[in-house]
C-alpha cells in the first residue's frame, strides 16, 4: 500500500524491463529484476578470484607466478546484468539511495573479520564533481556490521587517473604510479579494502601494496561485483 502511494507520488520505471517499480527499498528497480542479482557460485582463484578452469584448483596460474600484495578478493556477483545497471545508476545517476540494497548484498558474503574498513578512495576534484563516494557508503555499512572500525581517512588518492579500462598493460601499471598515499598509522592492522565494482583488478593491487608497504599485516578486498571473462 505504502509503495502504491510512492509510485502515486513519484511514478517511477524500472530501467531493465520497464514495468512500474514496485518497491520503495530498490526503486526505481523493481523486484523481480532486483531478484535477477544472483551471487557468483562458481570455482574460482582462492586469491584474485577469476574463474578457474577445474573445481580442484585452488589458484589461478597468475597467482601461482606472482602472488598479489593482497590476500583475497571477495565479490558478490559478475559484473553484468542488473547488479551493473543498479551500480551504474548509483555512482553515475544520483541514485545515491541503491548505496543501501546494494551495500546489503555483503552481508551475506562470509567477510573476514578485520581491523578497518577502508573504502579505496576518490580524487578530491573527483568527488567534488560527483558529491558522493559511493564506495565509503558500502564500507559504512560493512563496518557497521562487522565491527570493525571505518577508516576514511587513512589511504588517499593523490593522482587524477584515467579510467583504467581504456588502457593497456603497461599504460595501467603507468597510470597507478603514485596514485595513492597512506596518511596515517596503520602498521599491523587487518584491512578490509572496499570497492563497488573491480574491472581489471589494477586499482585494487595498487592500493593493497601500497597499504603492505605502509605497514598493513594483512589486506583483503571487499567488491559487489568483478568482471569477469565471458566463456
Ligand atoms: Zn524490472
Ligand atoms: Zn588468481
Amino acid at each position: 500500500m505504502f509503495n502504491k502511494i510512492l509510485n502515486l507520488i513519484f511514478p517511477s520505471q524500472c530501467p531493465v524491463c520497464e514495468a512500474d517499480s514496485d518497491n520503495r527499498y530498490t526503486n526505481p528497480i523493481c523486484s523481480s529484476c532486483w531478484q535477477q542479482i544472483k551471487k557468483f557460485n562458481g570455482s574460482r582463484c582462492n586469491i584474485c578470484g577469476l574463474p578457474v578452469v577445474s573445481e580442484f584448483a585452488a589458484l589461478c596460474a597468475a597467482c601461482i607466478k606472482e602472488k598479489p600484495h593482497f590476500e583475497k578478493i571477495y565479490y558478490y556477483s559478475s559484473y553484468t546484468g542488473v547488479i551493473k545497471e543498479a551500480i551504474h545508476l548509483m555512482k553515475f545517476n544520483g541514485i545515491r539511495r541503491l548505496a543501501n540494497p546494494l551495500a546489503k548484498l555483503f552481508d551475506d558474503m562470509h567477510l573476514p573479520q578485520c581491523d578497518a574498513v577502508i573504502p579505496v578512495p576518490l580524487h578530491r576534484i573527483k568527488l567534488i564533481a560527483r558529491e558522493f563516494n559511493q564506495t565509503a557508503a558500502l564500507a559504512k555499512h560493512i563496518s557497521k556490521n562487522t565491527g570493525a572500525r571505518l577508516v576514511t581517512s587513512a589511504l588517499i588518492k593523490t593522482k587524477l587517473t584515467q579510467p583504467q579500462t581504456a588502457l593497456s598493460g603497461t599504460d595501467r601499471r603507468k597510470n597507478l604510479k603514485k596514485a595513492f598515499a597512506v596518511c596515517e598509522d596503520i602498521r599491523g592492522l587487518k584491512i578490509l579494502l572496499v570497492d563497488d565494482v573491480i574491472t581489471t583488478g589494477a586499482t585494487v593491487a595498487e592500493c593493497a601494496r601500497v597499504l603492505k608497504k605502509a605497514g598493513a599485516s594483512e589486506v583483503h578486498i571487499a567488491a559487489l561485483a568483478r568482471s569477469l571473462p565471458k566463456n
